[in-house]
């Protein structure tokens, strides 16, 4: 009996951290598409740091990025600088808390307040949602398609390597048309994924591919 519980709570965990599944709601970690689009992701904050490492990379290939912001981290001039170079804002949550196990009221209360706290900050209401740690089981997700947003995973980028050229080589090997990226490049202690970022905007242009915001790669997935 305790062996089939612990069977299940096993279960139940790897699926809580699955990238394309989820049994309520909808998931996208990749979009289907034949064109060269990728998207890259970067979570947590807004931090300066990361800020201004990410933003004159990606402006130098003209490249437009999507950020999963925290609702709590949210600095107004720091968010207005990445929407005013043409990047999407997205909801990582208002306290970056694994999002499992808690009840209806604790996630709409996560995802409006991040919406708030972004649309105070000068971002249109995000229409994206991605669950920190990955984290999502069933109340979650339905609390996200509630709020009328999509979930974003990833499937490719995850678990950097400690060295950037080797980073960015697994990203770049990862990488297909209509791939979405995570990348974490916000903290003090992410060295590894700032110095990586030009190498991986450097390898995917010359592969041919556009870099896009998600909400872009989705409609050019659905068309
Ligand atoms: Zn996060």
């Amino acid at each position: 009996m305790v062996a089939a519980l612990l069977l299940i709570a096993g279960t139940l965990n790897e699926i809580s951290k699955a990238t394309c599944f989820s049994f309520t709601g909808r998931v996208v970690c990749r979009v289907e598409t034949a064109e060269p689009l990728v998207a890259l992701t970067f979570d947590d904050g807004p931090t300066t740091v990361g800020v201004e490492s990410v933003l004159p990379a990606l402006k130098r290939y003209n490249a437009k990025a999507t950020f999963f912001l925290v609702g709590a981290s949210t600095e107004i001039a720091l968010t207005r600088r990445i929407v005013a170079e043409g990047h999407e804002v997205g909801n990582h949550s208002f306290t970056h808390q694994r999002m499992v196990g808690h009840p209806k009221a604790f996630y709409d209360d996560e995802l409006r307040r991040t919406d708030a706290a972004l649309v105070s900050a000068g971002a249109p209401k995000p229409t994206l949602f991605r669950p920190p740690y990955g984290k999502k089981l069933f109340g979650l997700p339905i609390a996200v398609a509630r709020n009328g947003q999509t979930m974003v995973m990833w499937d490719s980028g995850d678990a950097p390597d400690r060295y950037p050229k080797a980073y960015a080589a697994e990203v770049l090997a990862d990488v297909r048309p209509g791939s979405i990226v995570l990348i974490h490049p916000m903290f003090r202690s992410r060295e590894t994924e700032r110095q990586a970022l030009p190498l991986i905007l450097e390898g995917l242009t010359r592969r041919g591919y556009r870099l896009v915001t998600v909400s872009e790669l989705l409609r050019a997935g659905r068309a």
